[in-house]
């Protein structure tokens, strides 16, 4: 039986969408590899890895076998007063991988509540040493850091998707978003304006919140790692908690198994998601210092439902067991060698205003804002899947992409950013 498209149009919401005026979207039945199958018999090459989480593709025989085992067991049970070997391997899994000093773990549902967690780890730690004062945030303009209310709250305040929210949110603090570029010189300036708002607010920062090296939804900008060890300095100097963000960055993404790394720094907190599940199942993690467990007097307020689900956990260990066999690494290296030869050529194009790869990870930015009902469409005709937001064309593929399907993807990316996609309506939010 087909998938009944107008029953979805009318009653189902998808992500950052209208029911009253919804855009098209596409049935797929089917996924494996690095393609998703229409209903109608086509497939398309997957370029965003489902938002950047299904680093080894689709319907992978050993991430399929974790879940089914694990289902054969237990699909799941509560996580208070309970304790399962999927949570306890994946905890040493993930300590094991992590930057050092990271001793502890909480799981999350999705990445944003794993945001949640992070802010309120901060600000409970501050109250439990008898400084309440201390309950602002640090962020950057750029920022994207999710969709619930205290996530909201640090995410770029004005142009971002969240601003329709503004006067529910908490006010927080924001930095202007570092403009020394990933592949450029370093600019002492970025790190000076840092330095006045530490100099100018630390009696009241709790923690400052940052994406390591490449802000992802709030504009996919890749800045100078050297920022990272301007902002663990001052907040070293300033007594401030430093949360990475690497949401989207982490496990291999950007070239280094944790954005972090470029700059070989470690954060106090560190929030983990999207590929951390290898795409299978909803599953967060927020991790912190043992200094930041041991400073939070009494029980750390949260703890969802489905918390530590054993058939996540069971396929994100199985994930991470793929990762740490480290062929990501000569992967996402020949990636991003690729994508910078195949991408090269979109930089002389009149309506292209940038081109930049980090990583796994190509980006061309246009000069203006593009209609993303009509690219798509473009996309699936190329046989792509390709999903543009604001000014942005861009790739975050599976690692497993063949040489072959990833220049399928960026020739699709070329031919498309000469077409006339640019549209003067808003931009529709969401990555
Ligand atoms: C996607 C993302 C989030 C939110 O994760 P969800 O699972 O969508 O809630 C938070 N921070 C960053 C950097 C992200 O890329």
């Amino acid at each position: 039986m087909a998938i009944d498209l107008a029953f979805d149009r009318e009653h189902i919401w998808h992500p950052y969408t209208s029911l009253k005026n919804p855009l098209p979207v596409y049935p797929v039945v089917r996924a494996e590899g690095c393609r998703l199958y229409l209903e109608d018999g086509r497939s398309l090459i997957d370029g965003t890895s489902s938002w950047w989480s299904a680093v080894h593709g689709y319907n992978h025989p050993e991430l399929n076998a974790a879940v089914t085992t694990q289902l054969a067991n237990m699909s799941h049970v509560m996580f208070g007063g309970i304790v399962h070997q999927p949570a306890v391997d994946l905890a040493k899994l993930l300590l094991s991988m992590v930057p050092t000093g990271l001793n502890k773990v909480f799981f999350a549902d999705s990445g944003s509540i794993a945001v949640e967690v992070a802010l309120k780890m901060a600000l409970q730690y501050w109250l439990s040493k008898g400084v309440p004062e201390k309950s602002r945030i640090l962020s950057l303009s750029k920022a994207y850091h999710g969709d619930t209310f205290a996530a909201m709250a640090v995410c770029d305040p004005d142009d971002g998707m969240h601003t329709l929210f503004r006067s529910q949110l908490t006010p927080h603090l924001f930095a202007p978003a570092p403009q020394s570029r990933f592949d450029g010189a370093w600019q002492e300036e970025d790190g000076q304006k840092l330095r006045q708002l530490f100099e100018q607010h630390h009696p009241t920062l709790a923690a400052m919140i940052i994406e390591p090296v490449l802000q992802g939804a709030g504009g996919m900008r890749m800045y100078h790692p050297q920022y990272l060890n301007v902002c663990r300095a001052l907040c070293d100097e300033f007594n401030v908690l430093l949360i990475c963000d690497e949401i989207a960055t982490g496990f291999g993404r950007t070239g280094k198994l944790f954005a972090c790394e470029h700059a070989a720094i470690s954060p106090d907190i560190l929030c983990l998601g999207k590929a951390l599940s290898g795409g299978y199942i909803t599953l967060a993690a927020t991790l912190c210092t043992d200094k930041v467990a041991d400073g939070i007097a009494g029980a750390l307020m949260h703890g969802p439902t489905y918390m530590a689900n054993p058939l996540a956990c069971s396929v994100a260990v199985a994930s991470l067991k793929l990762i740490a066999q480290n062929r990501w690494q000569q992967q996402v290296q020949c990636i991003e060698q690729q994508l910078n030869t195949e991408l090269a050529p979109a930089r002389l194009l009149a309506q292209v205003a940038d081109v930049r790869v980090l990583g796994a990870v190509g980006v061309v930015e246009m000069t203006g804002n593009v209609d993303v009902a009509l690219c798509q469409r473009l996309f699936v005709e190329l046989g792509v899947w390709v999903r543009p937001f604001g000014k942005l064309l861009y790739l975050m593929p599976p690692f497993v992409i063949s040489s072959s399907e990833l220049t399928a993807l960026t020739q699709a990316i070329v031919k498309v950013c000469q077409q006339p996609i640019l549209t003067t309506q808003a931009p529709l939010p969401g990555a």
